[in-house]
């Protein structure tokens, strides 16, 4: 997961490849409650691991259901039969939705002392209409904060369930979902009925809902979409096994990637077209735009088809949440694409009309709203640009409003004819429902090896930038390559083939390098799989390094090993010839000194810290000598490159030096 504070995702140019997606969030959520509702235990299968479902577990935990982890399998040891917690509980909801909901009803129609919080956007989501229905059959629910709004406060009901509950449809499904999973407790002895008031919306979620009850001994009368009879003598039973399918909304992403870009085509695993999901509609709303979908069971293939998209108008209430990606896709169209009756965007984790507006024109886009409908006009697409198109790409920072689905929307405007990153604020909001989002789509996106940045730190020996290069990396969310780390690896795998550092050793140790088989792991070096951190990092290790580095056909050897590390979404490189030799185009490079005193006091520490004995003036005659030969080399001196920034860390601390690099990095940006 990407937890930076933002992630630019360079100009994209292909996608092939095939992705598995985790469980649905609507599903997983809902299987969560259920099992815990029975009375036994149910394992749970490709449950998603997010914030939302972590929020329910938590609850389930805090209620005394038994809940056991392995992987994405869960093992629920439900509440039927067993004593309902008497004493005072506090639950926090996060801004977990799916969570909340559903929780609120099952919770006060079993009654207790229960208070349910949520983070501050929480508390500005409505509940009114459901606690208005709870009250309604004789649930005590008060409201701690603004009427209408979480946080609520849940005490014994007096349950009168004898005439209809009226339920409103219209401003949230999940209300309605909430009642039908909470109510069969209560329908021991006696049919309950729901009435659903107004126009029902996301009909598909409760078809979800419906479904999943089923499975779990429920079997619910529908009459039509207004009318709901849970029969007298329901009682929750565990289907044993379950297994959640991916998530639909989650799959519509990388359906429109298959549209949008060039390449062999996208395959889809976990979620095929007989999905029981509403959001898997997202299908025809994708085919009728271009793209060429096929399915088979659990899985989708999706390929360019027309192109430019052709623009639609949708009425998109059927899939509301997938219908954010086909406002994405609009930018691609032959025309403007209006998506109808989406007011209920305006009540999910942010007003989405407002931020899909907001944003599509960040990138340049001609956007309308209304208050239920929004229309986008697309932008050029190189030769393919059609007359209608207004406006042209830029490179945008994208706001996301803690809300994963804008998040993962915009990542795809990294396709664009105008060949401009995106960045995209907050990438770990994806962790509500897809937490390694941007690892998927890096799996199958390539982009032009020109396009993916590289930021190069060189200096001599013990000037930090190591530690620079790890942090700045850290901060942008890119790769790592100690090209030192390679030539010690390099070094110490040749003593171990019984090989000299030598120049008579060199084509041995050179085709060593050539199929080198180390491995990062976070701070870890792995060669062959054995952790040489120790070995390599030593002083010799260091010495040994040098000796072999002053080989021309091992530095050539070992090229072609750090090239491969330049991959999606950047790189920072640290080495000596990282930005005269191996990244020379390289768009920032950094050249890092410090004097000799500061360099020898730091190394001291660092072996001290490590256990081993120093001695601070030799190490910095050392330091002084290693400087002095390592500049008047023949192979690689030691050397700025000529575009290198020169950075003299002496009186900085790591921060500031981290700090100095992020702001020569954002001045190189154009996202303004
Ligand atoms: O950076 P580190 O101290 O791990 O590097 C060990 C030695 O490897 C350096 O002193 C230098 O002689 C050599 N080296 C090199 N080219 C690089 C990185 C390191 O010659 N790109």
């Amino acid at each position: 997961m990407f937890s930076t504070a933002f992630l630019d995702i360079p100009p994209l140019q292909e996608a092939s490849g095939s992705v598995t997606l985790p469980g649905s969030k609507s599903i997983s959520n809902r299987v969560l409650l259920l099992s815990a509702l029975c009375q036994g235990t149910t394992v749970v299968h490709d449950l998603l691991d997010s914030d939302d479902t972590q929020v329910m577990l938590a609850a389930l935990r805090q209620l005394g259901c038994g809940v056991e982890v392995a992987g994405t399998t869960v093992t629920i040891t439900g509440l039927g039969g067993r004593a309902w917690p008497t004493e005072a509980i506090e639950f926090f909801m996060g801004n977990a939705g799916t969570a909340m909901r559903p929780l609120t009803a099952a919770l006060a129609v079993q009654g207790g002392d229960f208070t349910l919080k949520g983070v501050p956007r929480m508390h500005e989501r409505p509940i009114g209409d459901l606690v208005d229905a709870l009250r309604e059959l004789g649930c005590a629910i008060d409201y701690l904060g603004n009427p209408g709004f979480p946080p609520l406060c849940i005490g014994q009901p007096a349950l009168q369930l004898d005439k209809p509950i009226p339920v409103r449809g219209d401003v949230s499904s999940q209300f309605l979902t909430a009642l039908l999973m909470a109510l069969p407790l209560a329908a021991a002895d006696r049919a309950i009925t729901i009435e659903v008031v107004g126009e029902l919306i996301s009909k598909p979620y409760i078809e979800i809902t419906l479904n999943l009850l089923a499975r779990y001994g429920i079997d619910v009368k529908r009459q039509g979409w207004e009318r709901f009879v849970i029969p007298a003598g329901s009682r929750y039973q565990s289907p044993g096994t379950i297994h959640v399918e991916a998530d639909a909304s989650s799959a519509s992403y990388f359906i429109a990637l298959g549209a949008i870009a060039q390449g062999d085509g996208i395959r889809v695993n976990g979620v095929g077209a007989d999905s029981i999901q509403g959001d898997i509609r997202f299908v025809e709303a994708a085919e009728r735009m271009g793209a060429r979908v096929t399915s088979g069971p659990n899985w989708l293939e999706i390929r360019r088809g027309a192109w430019p998209l052709k623009a639609i108008e949708l009425d998109c209430n059927h899939i509301p949440d997938a219908a954010m990606t086909l406002a994405v896709m609009a930018l691609y169209a032959d025309g403007p694409t209006l998506l109808r009756n989406i007011a209920s965007w305006r009540v999910k984790e942010t007003d989405r009309i407002v931020a899909m507006a907001a944003e599509c024109r960040k990138l340049g886009a001609t956007v309308e709203e209304g208050p239920d409908w929004l229309r986008v006009h697309p932008l050029p697409n190189g030769q393919f640009t059609h007359a209608l198109t207004k406006g042209q790409w830029q490179g945008a920072s994208i706001h996301t409003y803690d809300d994963h689905r804008v998040a993962m929307c915009f990542s795809l405007a990294a396709f664009n004819a105008a060949q401009v990153p995106v960045r995209i604020e907050d990438p770990k909001c994806v962790a509500k429902t897809f937490p390694d989002y941007f690892e998927a789509l890096f799996s199958v996106a390539t982009a032009n090896a020109r396009h993916i940045p590289v930021i190069c730190i060189d200096g001599p020996t013990a000037s930090g930038k190591g530690t620079l290069a790890s942090r700045v990396a850290a901060k942008l969310g890119y790769h790592y390559l100690d090209s030192g780390a390679l030539y010690r690896v390099t070094a110490h795998a040749a003593l171990q083939a019984g090989l000299t550092l030598e120049a008579s050793d060199e084509s041995h140790i050179a085709n060593l390098a050539r199929h080198l088989p180390v491995h990062f792991e976070g701070e870890q070096v792995l060669l062959n799989g054995m952790d040489v951190t120790d070995a390599i990092r030593s002083e010799q290790g260091g010495m040994n390094a040098s000796k072999v580095s002053v080989l021309p056909a091992v530095r050539e050897a070992l090229v072609q090993l750090q090239h491969s590390f330049q991959r999606l979404p950047g790189l920072l490189a640290d080495g000596r010839d990282m930005g005269t030799v191996i990244f020379p185009n390289a768009p920032l490079k950094v050249f890092l000194t410090a004097s000799a005193a500061q360099r020898a006091e730091r190394r001291h520490k660092q072996l001290i810290l490590k256990g081993f004995s120093a001695n601070i003036d030799a190490l910095r005659a050392d330091l002084e000598a290693r400087d002095a030969r390592d500049m008047s080399r023949s192979v690689a001196p030691l050397k700025p490159a000529q575009d290198a920034l020169q950075l003299d860390n002496s009186q900085l601390s790591i921060e500031a030096s981290v700090e100095q690099v992020m702001v020569w990095w954002q001045s190189r940006q154009v996202f303004g």
